[in-house]
Order: structure tokens, then sequence, then C-alpha cells
């Protein structure tokens, strides 16, 4: 089909819809980034985006995808060959082991089911036997976009203070921060990884550290080499709101007014909608007669939520009746998951309407595809939403502490 009318439903797990606001706000002429102007721009976002991260720390920008912070929250706090401890909750925490061993450090990987979060007591065990010391970092992924699964985060932190062990906790938000509760400074995390693609509703290629006081001294006299990734000089330019290299400046435009538009909602309201959006999405999936991946309800994910299809069916194929028909992108199965999950993400800037637009089309994709599956499930969600907006309380997933 050659033109396809009406919107496309971009319900992949990030990158998210760019919502008009933020797409007319990165249309303007590009500015000199070393002039007074730009100056002004980068001092009220390096201060704005703290109250995502609900840090009071530094928080660094740089234009580069997710994984470059991944890189960058490694190399800034350690040292060649240290040991690092990370715990497999899907196919990203595994990329980011993976690259922690590229980059030569020793890395325990806690291996897991890719359908749990963070097993924080195993994390408390490894970290007890270590009498030495020598786990510089332990590093999660809070939501696991490629499983629908949400960790955590405080009883990692919790887990770690019992054992008495001083290693950095590292934190991957890229697809919570914005649309899952995250609080850097209350739970204690050294380093937060975050992206510009999901919650914060931006086009991907801009990512962040946000970075605790004991981060900061470490990167002092960690010596992994480094430059691009380099803190320092970051934190040097940043003091007047500029970069030392050319920063994305309309990927900054854009931060600009996504940042006006969570504080315009409030913060606890995005979250609140976003676990409504998961509440009704995983009554859909129920009353299909399908599963959701994610096993244990307390870690159900409110940014996405991966389905899996009975055996022998085919998710690939499943997904290209519906991006065909109805102009709509799910979320492919990533790794082990290939062809087994589709996700749907119903994360950054979404609505109730949009969401029964995106459970329709699963719905009528599934009786185009052939999978078998029981009726109802738009239904299902939509008594949520309604309910919802008739004033019941949608119970948010509780807060982690
Ligand atoms: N971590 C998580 C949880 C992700 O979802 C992604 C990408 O989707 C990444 C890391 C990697 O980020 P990027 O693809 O922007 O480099």
């Amino acid at each position: 089909m050659s033109h396809q009318s009406g919107r496309h439903f971009l319900q992949i797990p990030g990158p998210t819809n760019v919502p008009e606001r933020v797409l007319r706000a990165m249309a303007r002429p590009t500015i000199d980034h070393r002039g007074p102007e730009f100056g002004r721009l980068g001092l009220e976002l390096l201060e704005g985006i703290k109250a995502i991260f609900k840090t009071k720390g530094h928080v660094i920008i740089f234009p580069t995808s997710g994984s470059g912070a991944w890189e960058a929250a490694l190399v800034n706090t350690l040292s060649p060959g240290d040991k690092v401890l990370m715990f497999e909750t899907g196919q990203f925490s595994f990329l980011w082991q993976e690259m922690a061993g590229k980059l030569g450090f020793d890395v325990t990987y806690l291996q897991s089911d890719w359908r749990h979060g963070v097993d924080a007591a195993a994390i408390e065990a490894q970290l007890r036997d270590d009498r030495q010391h020598q786990i510089k970092a332990v590093g999660i992924v809070h939501n696991e976009t490629s499983t629908g699964v949400a960790s955590n985060v405080a009883a990692v932190r919790k887990a770690m203070d019992r054992a008495g062990h001083p290693a950095l906790l590292m934190v991957d938000t890229i697809s919570s921060l914005g649309s899952i509760d995250y609080r850097h400074d209350e739970w204690g995390v050294d380093v937060a990884i975050g992206g510009s693609q999901k919650g914060l509703m931006l086009p991907p290629g801009m990512s962040f550290n946000a970075i605790s006081e004991k981060a900061l001294s470490a990167s002092k006299s960690a010596k992994m080499p480094r430059s691009y990734w380099d803190w320092q000089a970051m934190l040097a330019n940043n003091k007047n709101g500029f970069f030392p290299y050319t920063p994305a400046t309309n990927l900054l435009y854009g931060l600009r007014e996504a940042l006006q538009m969570l504080q315009d909602e409030g913060l606890e309201n995005v979250f609140a909608r976003h676990s409504r959006h998961g509440e009704a999405t995983r009554r859909a999936v129920q009353a299909w007669g399908l599963e959701v991946l994610c096993l244990n309800p307390a870690e159900y994910s409110s940014s996405s939520t991966s389905v899996l299809l009975p055996a022998g069916q085919n998710a690939d194929e499943f997904r290209k009746v519906v991006l065909e028909q109805f102009n709509m992108a799910l979320g492919s199965g990533l790794a082990r998951l290939a062809g087994k999950v589709f996700r749907i993400g119903h994360l950054g800037d979404f609505n109730d309407l949009m969401l029964a637009g995106t459970l329709c089309g699963v719905e009528m994709g599934l009786a185009m595809a052939g999978v078998p599956h029981k009726k109802g499930g738009v239904q299902a969600a939509l008594e949520v939403l309604t309910q919802a907006a008739k004033g019941a309380r949608v119970e948010a997933a509780p807060a982690r502490a």
C-alpha cells in the first residue's frame, strides 16, 4: 500500500510518540551553542531535569542514545578490571553487562528467567560473600523493556545496606524515567542512566547520567580512560550552561517543552496515568486468554506489556498483519523472546483513547492473524478506563520503598 491515511500508531516501548508541542518546539533555528541564549537554555535544563530524576545532584546530558550513558556510568566511576555485579532481567541487562565485559571489567552476571525482576536477596548474598569489597558496582535495570518487568530499586538499596557493602548502585531508568516513579536521592542510587526517547516524549539521541556525591567522588580517582564521556569536563562547562562539545541543540529545545508538559500534568499524575494504562492493557490480555510475560504482579510494568502468544503462533507474523492492516507498530520479542512475544508500549504522550485504539488494533490483528483468543479484551480495558474516568481509583503500582 503506497499511502495509509490517518496517523501511524507507534506502540513500541520506545521510541514513543513525540507530541506536536515538542515537535514544534524543536522546529526552530539552531543557535550558537557558545552564545548567551544557549547558556541560559543550558542552565534552565540542567536544573529542570533534576526534578524528573528526583535528585538535587548533578545530571549530565549527553548527545547520544542510551547505550552511551551506560558506558559513561561505567567508565567514569570504575578502574580497569574492577569487579561489577549485574542482574539478568532481560535483553537490556544482558547488553549492559556485555558492554561491561567488553570494557574489561570482571562481571558477575546473576542469571534469571526473564519473567521476574531483580532478586535483592541474591544481590545481598553476593555482596556478603565479598568480604574484601572487591565488587565496585552493582548494575540493574529498573524497567526491563524487553520483558515488561519493573524491579524494586529501593529493595536493592536496602539489601546493599544490610550487607554493609560500599559498591556503587547503578540503575538503568531508560524506560521508567517519566513514566514509572523513580527516586534517585531517596533510594540512594549512585548513577542513573536515562534516555530521551521514552517517558520524556522526545526523539532518540539524548541520554543522561544522574550522579550522587559518592559517584562524583569515585569519578575523581577512577582510572578508566575516558574522553567523550568524561563527567568532569561536562560539569566544568555545565556551570555556565555550556557543553564541552556540540550539544544536540534542537533536542534540548524539545526537552524544555517536554519538561514543561510533565510539570503541567504533574509527575505523580503522569505515573498514575501510566499505571492505569498498564492495568487496562493487562485486563485486555487476560480477557483475550493470553499470558502476560511478567509473572509477579508486584513487578508489572506501567510503561509496557509483553504478551506471550500460544505455542506454535508466530508473534512476528501477527505484528506484520497489524502493521500492514492497521498501520500500528508493536514491539518485537527480543533475543530469546523473538517470535514468542509482542510488546505493547503504553508510555510517553499517551491517553485513554490512544490506548483504546491500540488495543482495538491488537484484537482485530489477533483475529486476522488466526491467533486463538477470546473476544472481549478491548471491552475489559474500556471498563477500567471508564471506571477511572468516573473517579474510581486505579491503584498505582505501589511506590517501591
Ligand atoms: N536500556 C533499556 C532499558 C532500554 O530500553 C534501551 C533501549 O531501548 C537501552 C538501554 C539502550 O538504549 P539505546 O538503544 O538508546 O542505546
